[in-house]
């Protein structure tokens, strides 16, 4: 009874010593433990710092196989793979972040992006379509609609255009109207191309509603009208325009002056281009009042209209056009100075991209070099 009383009364401080040393292991190894995976990380980040980013991605890649479990070294060693074009591991990094069981909902959906990012900067198009869909309904929802958007806008893919730039719409994420009404007219010109008219003429109608001061929608609605035989409703088209969209007017020039003479109404745009003509003094409008002058044998010389427009403006393009009828004292040299006036003037009536400085000569709605819409002004580079 006492021998068994005096090794119980040993045994209790005993035990509690084993126990304290135990727990003091266990929180040493803890401790060693937390102090190597930010050891390997904040190495990472100082040879990020030095942008070593070789030598982050081998401390990084350490410290993600000392810890599996680690998100935000995941997030950063995928984000590292991306801005060094390594696609193909960034994409595996934030698939692996993903195929995790224990991701909460805001990891996933930062994953997710991500993910979607790494596609997208790939050139992947079809895989980033697929990824940022999946974004909808999270905190990147926003941000996943203006990448799908540039998707769609460079596949050409005009329904899902605009099936996304309504949710944009409809979510006050901007207002659309001016590009809902190009993708209208990017349907109807497919329409047209495939001989189907009245469903073109439907989508542009769409359009004219849709952004009424839009000038595309309404040119290529009269372009239509003039094909199907009815100049006259496509001369009002345009004379609309010009009362709703008056910057617009020089590229409805051309259409106008061809419809005058199918429609009879030659001596009301006349007159509405002269009237313009002294508040902007356009060289499309100058164009098209000569052009007018002669066919409605109002008898003015078109040379006259080239002074009166040099007066205005120092246009080289006017001067060459002048120079072109005049009788020069040494005839024998006209044609090389003629020459030499329309190649120095002809890069002068090209458009010019506003957002990019891309120069055309022709007027495009959507700049080939940025993609931007309507960045190209009405107005020629010499006037610009
Ligand atoms: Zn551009």
């Amino acid at each position: 009874m006492e021998f068994d009383l005096s090794w119980i009364l040993l045994g209790l401080p005993l035990a509690f010593v084993l126990g304290w040393l135990a727990s003091r292991f266990d929180l040493r190894q803890l401790r060693d433990e937390n102090r190597r995976a930010p050891k390997a990380y904040f190495k990472g980040l100082n040879y990020l710092l030095n942008e070593q980013q070789d030598q982050a991605i081998d401390a990084f890649i350490e410290a993600v196989q000392n810890d599996p479990d680690t998100t935000e070294l995941h997030f950063a060693l995928g984000n590292l793979f991306r801005r060094r074009g390594e696609y193909n591991r960034a994409v595996r990094v934030h698939e692996h972040l993903l195929s995790r069981g224990d991701l909460g909902r805001a990891d996933r959906d930062r994953a997710q992006h991500a993910l979607a990012l790494d596609f997208l900067k790939a050139g992947l198009l079809d895989h980033a379509e697929d990824a940022l869909l999946r974004l909808e309904g999270t905190p990147f929802e926003a941000q996943a609609r203006v990448a799908l958007l540039a998707i769609y806008e460079r596949s050409r893919d005009w329904s899902q255009a605009m099936t996304i730039t309504q949710k944009m719409q409809d979510a006050h994420q901007g207002d659309f109207s001016a590009r809902q009404a190009h993708f209208l007219c990017e349907q109807a010109l497919g329409c047209s191309r495939q001989g189907n008219e009245g469903e073109a003429q439907k989508l542009l109608e769409q359009a004219v509603q849709t952004a009424p001061q839009a000038a595309r929608a309404r040119i290529e609605l009269a372009r239509l009208k003039q094909r199907g035989g009815k100049p006259q409703e496509a001369l009002d088209m345009l004379l609309e325009l010009a009362e709703l969209a008056p910057a617009s007017l020089p590229l409805a020039v051309p259409l106008m002056v061809e419809l005058t003479g199918q429609s009879g109404d030659g001596r009301k745009v006349y007159d509405l281009l002269r009237q313009r003509y002294d508040l902007m003094p356009s060289l499309d409008l100058m164009d098209g009042i000569v052009a007018l002058e002669t066919s409605l044998g109002l008898g003015a010389n078109s040379r006259e209209w080239y002074v009166r427009h040099l007066e205005h403006e120092p246009s080289l393009v006017a001067a060459a056009k002048w120079l072109s009828d005049e009788r020069l004292e040494n005839e024998e040299f006209h044609p090389q100075v003629q020459r030499a006036l329309d190649q120095a003037s002809k890069p002068l009536t090209r458009y010019r991209c506003a957002a990019c400085g891309f120069e055309a000569r022709q007027h495009f709605w959507q700049c080939p070099g940025c993609q931007t819409w309507d960045s190209y002004p009405a107005r020629r580079v010499e006037e610009l």
